[in-house]
């Protein structure tokens, strides 16, 4: 039909008819070709987005954003999942799953992402909250220094190695020593924002011994920052939270001092 009434329209005129082709044609091109460009710069802007967010480290809630059904899965479901997954990201990379070396690497990583390294996503692995009364009246500062982290960067899900310090004063109520440092591997043991984990830290330790009177200072390596990107090895990133007390600059440079770390006037 279309064909007949074009054939009558341009009969006598192909040129012409051959020329509106052509032109429609090129409308359809330059259209497509448009289209194609802008997608492609807006792939570019949301790539260059996600590198800028990830290099800049930046968080935007004091929480780790988990979704609400995040445990509905046992831990054998999400290793099993995870284990595929992986195996598909090593596969597109180009190796050889076949190869006696390469062939257990998936279910190695599945496991340990969810009952190591990631362990402390789950609340079931909450360190038990239990505190001694303060019988021996101790008032001062009580330090815990160099408690070892060993977290993963939520942006690029590399190491990031350090040291934590916390502090507090009793109002009533004293921790055992080594809990304080099972509460910096729990929630190192998540991918992190360093800030975010010092937050987590003190809000933690003042839930548990009802006292607003908790700091914490970490000092880490971003491997991120370290062996990629701009590859300054030397860097280290210090963050700190200080709560109640440890806000009065001299009870802030008495924690630094223990420490060793100098408050900038
Ligand atoms: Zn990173």
């Amino acid at each position: 039909m279309l064909v007949n009434i074009i054939t009558v329209l341009f009969k006598g005129h192909e040129q012409k008819y051959f020329a509106v082709v052509l032109y429609l044609e090129h409308i359809l091109i330059r259209k497509y070709m448009t289209t194609f460009a802008t997608l492609m710069n807006t792939m570019t802007d949301i790539d260059k987005k996600i590198d800028e967010v990830g290099d800049d480290h930046f968080s935007s809630a004091q929480d780790t954003p988990l979704r609400a059904d995040a445990f509905e899965m046992s831990d054998e479901e999400k290793i099993t999942i995870i284990q595929e997954k992986f195996a598909e990201i090593m596969h597109t990379l180009g190796l050889d799953l076949t190869d006696d070396s390469l062939q257990g690497t998936p279910r190695r990583v599945a496991k340990m992402y969810v009952k190591e390294v990631f362990g402390g996503l789950n609340p079931k692995n909450e360190p038990s909250s239990s505190t001694f009364e303060n019988k021996y009246d101790y008032s001062e500062m009580l330090v815990e220094k160099d408690i070892t982290v060993y977290s993963t960067c939520e942006h690029h899900f590399l190491p990031i190695v350090g040291k934590a310090h916390v502090a507090y004063f009793s109002d009533g109520k004293v921790i055992g020593l080594s809990k304080m440092n099972r509460i910096v591997d729990y929630f190192a043991k998540r991918p992190q924002v360093q800030e975010r984990m010092t937050i987590q830290v003190v809000r933690k330790l003042q839930e548990i011994m009802g006292t607003e009177n908790v700091a914490c200072v970490i000092d880490a390596k971003h491997l991120c920052v370290n062996s990629r990107g701009i590859r300054d090895i030397q860097s280290s990133t210090v963050t700190a939270e200080f709560g109640g007390r440890f806000k009065d600059p001299l009870v802030k440079q008495e924690f630094l001092n223990y420490i060793q770390i100098k408050l900038e006037q």
